[in-house]
């Protein structure tokens, strides 16, 4: 017989530093982001059309790091990233190196579900949105480059050169936010999924993947522990497979609170004295919920069937 769950969804807008006078914009689309998606399970929707419908919002608001918010790389470039995984199923789905699919999650979607693949990048990836019919947008926009030029005044200000990055933005970590958004949830039928989308770390190399695209490290999902979406420093959290060990801790029997406090804590164990900052969401087959960040912020949401309407918030567990 098959197991009737109440839905639960978590999203997340990315750690990072939130000021005031962009956190009421990004609050409003992470609530928006968590009621799209439980409405889409609501409705009778499975756990990945959840993930996938509130990461594209997230995708079209602007006010993150993901979609038309992407942050450019350090050749003026959007280069996007995105991945799904079912935890039904374990099939999953990446895209990454995409310039103007205008959702990238929809297209890790296609990834997964229409091709015998789990990872597609670059012009092969962007002829896969062409064939399937997906929307694409203009590839960088104004807001982008403004952004870009303030990111570049930074660097420039501090040492002219990227290895100095770390130190950079450690010093200045409102003008380089992560922002990357990401969703998790659990469906009427028990399923999980988790998907996450971003433009990657502001000025980044051309060519360079990180962590939210890589399977295991800023996405996982399975129905014998649960999902997990992450947001921080990519190179950290591909070396610990990161989404993957708090699904792990889960399975081991601790709470998704618990799992995501455990794994940033890890972070700060295995791999200190570098820029490592780090924020996590989590959800388990029993509808439980976990957030943790070690930056100052986490803009993030989440909604039950207990809940009148969705929870905003910019703070979780801080994890020291
Ligand atoms: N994890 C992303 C990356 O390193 C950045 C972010 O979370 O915003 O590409």
């Amino acid at each position: 017989m098959r197991k009737t769950c109440k839905p639960v969804i978590v999203v997340h807008g990315g750690a990072g530093t939130w000021d005031s006078a962009r956190s009421q914009a990004a609050l409003k689309s992470v609530k928006e982001a968590a009621e799209t998606g439980f409405n889409t399970m609501h409705t009778g929707g499975t756990a990945v059309d959840a993930v996938v419908e509130a990461v594209a919002l997230m995708e079209d608001s602007g006010n993150f790091n993901a979609g038309c918010g992407s942050a450019l790389n350090v050749e003026k470039r959007v280069e996007m990233e995105a991945s799904v995984m079912d935890g039904a199923t374990l099939q999953a789905g990446a895209v990454g190196l995409l310039s103007d699919v205008r959702n990238p999650v929809r297209l890790a979607r296609v990834v997964m579900e229409k091709t015998d693949h789990v990872f597609v990048v670059g012009k092969g990836a962007e002829e896969l949105a062409q064939i399937f019919g997906l929307e694409r947008r203009e590839a960088v926009t104004a807001a982008q480059l403004e952004r870009y030029e303030a990111q570049l005044k930074s660097l420039l200000a501090g040492s002219g050169y990227l290895p100095r990055l770390a130190d950079l933005v450690k010093a200045h970590p409102e003008v380089f936010q992560l922002e990357t958004v990401g969703a998790v949830a659990l469906d009427n039928s028990g399923n999980v999924a988790a998907a996450t989308s971003t433009g990657g770390f502001p000025l980044k190399l051309a060519g360079r993947i990180g962590d939210s695209p890589s399977i295991g490290c800023g996405t996982y999902a399975d129905n014998r522990s649960g999902a997990c979406s992450a947001s921080g420093v990519g190179e950290v959290a591909i070396r610990l497979v990161l989404a993957k060990t708090v699904c792990d801790y889960i399975g081991q029997g601790e709470s998704p609170q618990k799992a995501v406090e455990a794994a940033v804590a890890l972070i700060k164990e295995r791999i200190p004295n570098v820029y490592n900052v780090m924020g996590l969401i989590a959800v388990d087959v029993n509808g439980r919920i976990g957030a943790a960040h070690s930056t100052a912020n986490l803009c993030w949401a989440y909604m039950t069937a207990a809940l009148e309407e969705p929870v905003a918030l910019l703070k979780a567990k801080f994890v020291e």
